[in-house]
């Protein structure tokens, strides 16, 4: 595995109190695999991300359990000069406004020979002409001149596949991509995950896609994780969780996506409520309050998550109620 979450719970210390953002996450990437983290804002799905890379703010945030793994090191409570080690080289992240990325005072040619030279100790030379092959390969057209543009003169797709090859510059195993497109037109949406499809294939890299647009999800993930209040609820392949969803949450989610065979005169479903607030602790399933499906059951106890086959699963009691009725009753 490239990377191995068993149980992780992420907190941050607020003036109010201690919030629970990540609450016992299990997740697992194997090598060359897409795998999708979805859900509604404040889900989080980025702190996980964030976790995995050390960027959460050492001042206020805390890992409170569990292990993060990455190519069979265990990276979970590693200090920052360690962590060093791995990031940019074992594993990178692009973010979804590459413009708060880029420094806005150094051209691109600049900031790329930087890094090279910096990652790799080449000559300024060879770093120049690197950065050109991966700006190349990133389809940035008439690369020598655009070395010399500065980020602003970029359009918004363009500064993307910039930290795209910013990422490449060391060849990482393992990719974080959190919310890449949001801020992007379709067409160039389309353009970047196409991109990052295609790097996958070409250097066998592991990508984690945060999202919280399912057709980003849909388009290129092979496997998907459902994440609501800090938790994931339903875990399987891109075709279990959009053709056979078992989660109300995620059957909501599914629902209230525009589909062009809908009748246009209804309006879209919407999860009425809101999430819970993460500062309290939650008895049984963080989703009953908005569930329309919801048992005695399910606010008493938390449920566990079952497997419901084809490495699908899914954190309900439904199915272990359904086992128990019969499938006829
Ligand atoms: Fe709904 Fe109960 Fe399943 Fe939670 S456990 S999602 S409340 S049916």
């Amino acid at each position: 595995m490239v990377l191995e979450i068993k149980d992780l719970s992420v907190g941050f210390h607020t003036y109010r109190g201690d919030i629970n953002a990540v609450r016992g996450v299990s997740l697992s990437v194997g090598e060359g695999e897409i795998v999708g983290l979805v859900g509604e804002s404040g889900c989080g799905k980025s702190v996980t991300a964030h976790a995995v890379m050390g960027l959460l703010p050492q001042e206020n945030s805390f890992i409170k359990e569990g292990s993060i793994k990455l190519l069979n090191q265990d990276i979970t409570h590693i200090s920052n000069k360690e962590m060093t080690k791995y990031r940019g080289t074992s594993m990178a992240m692009i973010f979804q406004d590459p413009m708060t990325s880029l420094n806005p005072v150094l051209t691109i040619g600049q900031q790329m020979t930087e890094g090279i030279i910096k990652a790799q100790g080449i000559s300024k030379k060879q770093a120049h002409d690197t950065a050109v092959a991966l700006l190349k390969r990133v389809g940035i057209p008439r690369v020598e001149d655009r070395m010399k543009a500065y980020p602003h003169e970029f359009s918004g797709g363009m500064r993307q596949r910039v930290m795209i090859a910013m990422a490449l510059i060391c060849k990482p195993k393992l990719l974080f991509a959190d919310e890449p497109t949001t801020a992007l037109d379709v067409t160039i949406q389309a353009q970047i995950l196409a991109l990052l499809e295609e790097l996958r294939r070409e250097m066998n890299m592991s990508i984690v896609l945060v999202s919280h647009d399912l057709g980003v999800i849909a388009r290129i993930c092979d496997r998907v994780n459902v994440m609501y209040a800090g938790r994931i609820v339903e875990q399987g392949s891109v075709r279990e969780i959009f053709h056979k969803p078992r989660h109300p949450y995620t059957m909501g989610l599914l629902k209230s996506l525009p589909r062009v065979d809908n009748d246009n005169s209804t309006e879209l479903p919407v999860i009425e409520g809101q999430p819970p607030d993460l500062l309290y602790s939650i008895e049984g399933c963080s989703f009953a309050p908005r569930c329309s499906m919801a048992m005695k059951v399910c606010a008493q106890c938390r449920p566990i998550a079952q497997d419901i086959g084809d490495n699908h699963y899914v954190e309900c009691w439904l199915p272990v109620r359904d086992r128990e009725e019969g499938p006829n009753e």
